[in-house]
């Protein structure tokens, strides 16, 4: 198999001058870069690029390096590397649990950071797209697309992650709390009941008959199943 598509790097730095350097010389390595200086930057970026590796500044204008880290990790297991630029800060970044998978304390030598990508790099699995069906619908877990009957279906952000929650806990019922402190987060302050009206859009979107869903289930009293 011909796999020479370069590995996509998100690199967030808002040292521009160690920005360029960092993007040129993992250009240099092979890699395709993909950059911004900002912490709320990233994250769409993230969503939007699919990087293969993450590398954040802990430091960052807008949104810190930590807090990134834990968004991304709610929905994807994309490794990343933090830039810690003060061994006060470490303490930090490796006390908490935060989903980083490996930090560089600052000063670092290019050759260093670009080992450490490699190892990050290596022990992540090869991705494939882990696509999976129920009915005649099919799911790209890794892609994040969603197919009924071979036609491609869009599905908001929330709607894709509610699903993805559902498919990955298949057959359990999973109650409203626990669906929203998954796709929502622990912060969430809105009606609970906003499970039901995204549930109701994904029957909408993926069921041949909404009112009478084979596959998208209300548990009542419970919560929902997806079978
Ligand atoms: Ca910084």
């Amino acid at each position: 198999m011909n796999d020479s598509k370069p590995h996509t790097l998100l690199v967030v730095e808002d040292e521009k001058l160690l920005l360029d350097l960092l993007a040129h010389h993992l250009e240099q390595e092979g890699y395709r870069i993909v950059t911004c200086m900002r912490g709320d930057e990233a994250i769409e970026l993230a969503r939007r690029e699919r990087p293969d590796l993450c590398i954040f500044d802990v430091m960052l204008p807008g949104l810190d390096g930590l807090s990134i880290c834990r968004i991304l990790r709610r929905e994807s297991d994309v490794p990343i590397i933090l830039l810690t630029a003060r061994a006060a800060e470490i303490d930090r970044v490796i006390g908490l649990d935060n989903g980083a998978d490996d930090y560089v304390v600052k000063p670092f030598s290019l050759p260093e950071l670009t080992a450490r990508v490699r190892a990050a790099l290596r022990r992540t699995p090869q991705r494939q797209s882990n696509r999976l069906n129920i009915g005649s619908i099919e799911v790209d877990m890794t892609g994040r697309r969603v197919f009924r009957d071979g036609t491609e279906v869009r599905l908001s952000h929330k709607e894709f992650e509610l699903l993805a929650v559902l498919l990955r806990n298949r057959g359990a019922v999973l109650s409203r709390e626990m669906l929203i402190t998954q796709v929502w987060g622990f912060d969430f302050t809105g009606d609970v009941r906003t499970i039901d009206v995204h549930m109701r859009w994904l029957r909408e979107k993926l069921e041949a008959d909404p009112s009478h869903p084979a596959h998208l289930q209300t548990v009542r009293g419970v919560g929902y199943r997806v079978d």
